[in-house]
């Protein structure tokens, strides 16, 4: 039944038990009321009664008081007629006259009562009778008998109670008591008539009115109060009777309501409660069924991207093998397409698989301590190479008051500034693009704000909140000129979410946008403390010459912060004016930063006009210039010039280039004054400074010092036989546990290239085998393979080593790339984790890491 149908149901229920109470209550109060009513008309006629019987009382006491005076009166006359006089003694007269006046008050109101209660009888009292009751005290005028009792008040216009009616009529042969009352007042006129009361008529009278009183009015209003009384002790017991049904058949009421109305009610409210659970269980079974589809999706999206990125290990590595090969024009461009069609595969890949995750709620951060600049700066520099062919300036600015390290998921805390820098500069033409990070530090948190502006074509109002959403462009017409999946800010922004910040736009078409987020990130209790500077350049001057402001104020700062007494000029020829004016008072500029693109003079007039001058000659001069700009070869031969570095300078890179160039220039001149004296040693560091190769990315320069290892490469098969028989003579270096033969190919390649000697299993079993035979001095194991995974294999070689006491160095190589692939690996024993496509450099790098690893281990 629907929840509709079974509240109406409940709600017309209790509508009826309201009305049911209601009513029972009403029927009880008026039965009450009705009852109570009689009671207290009973109560008010007894109270009437009782008048009756007092002012009876009175006027029978009076009358005998008057016959007591009477009787007084008679003696003391008898004894005046014995003496001197014959009239009544002045006592007697006194009591006769206060007793009949009190005889008439007592009259009067037994008279009212009278009339008052033949009233309530009778409806009405006749003329003849009110008037010759009330004559006695009106001295015969005809007015209804006056009185102030508040009794007979409350009765008027009341019917009497049959038991009054009855007992004032006198049924059933009884002495009525009207006509007792009647006689009472008749025979008390009578009294009041006479003059003298010795006569024998009023002593009759008297007698008379003793005997009534006596006989009948006394106990008549006696048994008449009596009956009253009964008749309401009854009313009240049938009060109290009335009450007790009243409750007992509302209590009988509720007891019905309860079974008919509330045990239905109570079984619909346990049917609707059974639903809601039934509608629970299914809710749960269909979340189960969803989160398992959920599951099921994402480890399919792993999956499916196992198997792209697989066949994309062929085709990237073969491309980067291709393209080091002897290749015409035509061919170096077909190859430079596959490698970036590939790469661009790759990143929808990724992106794809992002989401899905993000979406499924199941990516989760990977947080370790890392250090912010050197996160920012390497963004700019993958940047770097887009900016220079566009001709952007790209300004990076860390603030030098932020916390050197910070532990957060580095990876995607670089994966979003990567989109928000990339889109800037994909959508700029001319200017700058700028990113800037600040930061607070609050406790065992950082929050860190990062902004990046750009003067590209910006974003209309309507369209700015929309660029968060899945698969959105801002121009989405097939003719547009930017690619990109609409996925990136997407996962950017939630990316951030989950960091725990948020991500805003702001943008002027045609002017440019400026994207901001915030993360928080916990701080880093064991950072690194800022590097500790030479102590002979410690306090150095360094000048900055730069056209663009941002850039000056970013220099100035840097420079301080490392502890540098830092100017900066605004062009080459204030910077020159500079330097001349410091020669002059003797002050020493220890090295100058100069930019190469400046309106007027250039970076290279400005290095050459310091080299020509005596007074600057062999000043040290940093360069910097956006990639491919300048032949620096050229002008480092011509002008003299120190160091170059590409922009963005990452700041790490900066000063170490800094000091480098301040210590070699120092080392030269101490040559120049003490030539004689120079300690052999000395030389020796002089010579290797000027060796410095300034290398800002330490990631590009090991491939060269592999590839200086590197002999002319054999073919690959010729390779492999000359493997196998040298198995005895020559120890092995790397054994490849690899079971797709595309792959196989690709790590031959790249092996044959770097000149190792290597073997390829093309499974774990194999593998375990080849291990034992061969003692490879490390090996690269994919780790889903047929027969026995890279996992287990690992576990299997782990424990033949421990028999050994020896450690062979294990690199997994999968296509996975969920979260825990990595720690999969290193619980099984491996050493280390490298992710496909595989490129040769990172190969390259890992290999020789790990053999000198394995080296050094084992002649420790
Ligand atoms: P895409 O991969 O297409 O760049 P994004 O999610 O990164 O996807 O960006 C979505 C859209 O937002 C872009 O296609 C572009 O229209 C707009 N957009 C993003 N960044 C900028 C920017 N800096 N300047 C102008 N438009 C931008």
């Amino acid at each position: 039944m629907s929840s509709v149908i079974t509240r109406a149901y409940m709600r017309g229920r209790l509508y009826i038990i309201l009305v049911g109470f209601v009513l029972a209550l009403a029927t009880g109060t008026g039965v009450l009321l009705w009852k109570s009513q009689d009671a207290k008309t009973n109560v008010k006629f007894g109270a009437v009664v009782g008048a009756m019987a007092d002012a009876t009382g009175d006027v029978l006491y009076r009358s005998l008081r008057l016959d007591n005076a009477r009787i007084d009166a008679a003696a003391s006359t008898v004894q005046f007629l014995d003496g001197p006089g014959g009239t009544l003694s002045a006592a007697s007269e006194a009591a006769i006259a206060e007793n009949r006046g009190e005889l008439r008050v007592a009259l009067a109101r037994l008279a009212a009562a009278y009339e008052a209660l033949e009233q309530a009888v009778e409806g009405e009292v006749s003329m003849g009778e009110s008037q010759s009751l009330t004559q006695a005290e009106e001295g015969g005028e005809a007015e209804p008998a006056r009185h102030d009792d508040p009794a007979l008040d409350a009765i008027a216009g009341l019917e009497a109670p049959e038991i009054v009616k009855d007992i004032w009529k006198g049924k059933d042969g009884a002495h009525s008591l009207k006509q007792d009352i009647r006689e009472v007042l008749t025979h008390a006129d009578r009294l009041d008539i006479f003059e003298d009361y010795s006569q024998p008529a009023a002593q009759r009278v008297f007698a008379d009115l003793k005997r009534l009183a006596k006989d009948r009015v006394r106990p008549n209003l006696t048994a008449t109060l009596d009956r009253l009384n009964d008749d309401m002790i009854r009313t009240y017991d049938a009060l109290q009777w009335t009450l007790m049904l009243v409750a007992g058949s509302i209590m009988a009421a509720s007891v019905i309501v309860g079974l008919r109305i509330f045990e239905p009610m109570t079984r619909r409210i346990s049917n609707a409660h059974e639903e809601l659970q039934r509608a629970h269980d299914s809710i749960e079974t269909a979340k189960e069924k969803a989160e398992a589809a959920d599951r099921a999706k994402s480890e399919f999206l792993a999956n499916m991207s196992h198997e792209i990125r697989t066949p994309m290990n062929g085709v990237l590595g073969m491309a980067e093998l291709l393209a080091r090969t002897e290749l015409d024009n035509r061919q170096t461009m077909f190859v430079d397409v596959i490698a970036k069609s590939g790469n661009a595969l790759l990143t929808i890949i990724n992106d794809i698989l992002d989401f899905s995750k993000i979406d499924a709620g199941q990516l989760e951060l990977d947080p370790a301590p890392f250090t912010l600049a050197e996160a920012v700066e390497d963004v700019a520099t993958l940047v770097s190479a887009k900016v220079a062919e566009k001709d952007l300036e790209l300004i990076v600015r860390v603030d030098p008051a932020l916390p050197a390290t910070v532990v957060g998921d580095v990876g995607r805390f670089r994966q979003i500034a990567t989109n928000l820098l990339g889109n800037a500069v994909k959508f700029t033409e001319k200017g700058h693009v700028l990113i800037d990070v600040r930061g607070e530090e609050a406790g065992d948190t950082v929050e860190v704000f990062v902004r990046v502006e750009d003067t590209g074509i910006g974003i209309p109002a309507d369209k700015l909140e929309a660029v968060f959403d899945k698969f959105a462009q801002v121009d989405a017409s097939s003719t547009r000129r930017h690619e990109g999946t609409g996925l990136g800010l997407a996962i950017a922004s939630r990316l951030v979410a989950l960091m725990g910040g948020r991500m805003d736009v702001e943008s002027t078409p045609g002017k440019g946008s400026t994207f901001s987020f915030s993360v928080v990130f916990d701080a880093d209790p064991g950072g690194v403390a800022p590097r500790p500077l030479p102590v002979d350049v410690t306090g150095a001057r360094v000048l900055a010459i730069d056209d663009n402001p941002i850039n000056r104020d970013i220099l100035t700062e840097q420079l301080r912060s490392w502890g540098f007494d830092s100017a900066a000029a605004t062009s080459g020829a204030e910077g020159l004016a500079f330097l001349e004016r410091a020669a002059s008072v003797g002050v020493r500029v220890d090295s100058v930063i100069l930019d190469y693109q400046m309106p007027g003079m250039n970076g290279a007039d400005v290095a050459r006009a310091i080299n020509e001058n005596p007074a600057t000659h062999g000043l040290p001069v940093v360069l910097l210039t956006s990639v491919d700009q300048v032949d620096t070869t050229r002008l480092a031969r011509d002008y003299g010039i120190a160091a170059h570095m590409n922009k963005p300078a990452r700041s790490s890179a900066l000063l170490e280039t800094l000091v480098c160039v301040m210590q070699r220039a120092r080392t030269e001149q101490l040559q120049e004054t003490q030539k004689p004296a120079l300690h052999p040693q000395l030389q020796k560091d002089a010579e290797r400074d000027r060796a410095v190769e300034t290398t800002p990315d330490k990631h590009e320069s090991a491939p060269q010092r592999v590839a200086a290892r590197t002999e002319p490469a054999p073919a690959l098969a010729e390779r492999r036989i000359s493997a196998a028989t040298l198995q005895e003579a020559e120890p092995l270096d790397v054994l490849v546990a690899e079971d797709n033969e595309v792959n196989q190919l690709v790590f031959s390649q790249i092996l044959n290239g770097l000149g190792y000697s290597y073997k390829i299993a093309s499974n774990g079993r194999t593998a375990l085998d080849m291990f034992r035979r061969h003692k490879p001095r490390m090996m690269l194991m994919d780790v889903s393979m047929p027969e026995m995974n890279g996992l287990e294999a690992t576990r299997e070689i782990r424990s033949i080593e421990q028999g050994m006491g020896t450690r062979t160095p294990i690199v997994g190589v999968t296509a996975h790339a969920l979260k825990g692939d990595r720690e999969k690996c290193l619980e099984a024993g491996m050493d280390d984790y490298l992710s496909k496509p595989i490129s040769p450099n990172k190969l390259a790098i890992k290999i020789e890491t790990w053999l000198q690893d394995g080296e050094m281990a084992h002649t420790a």
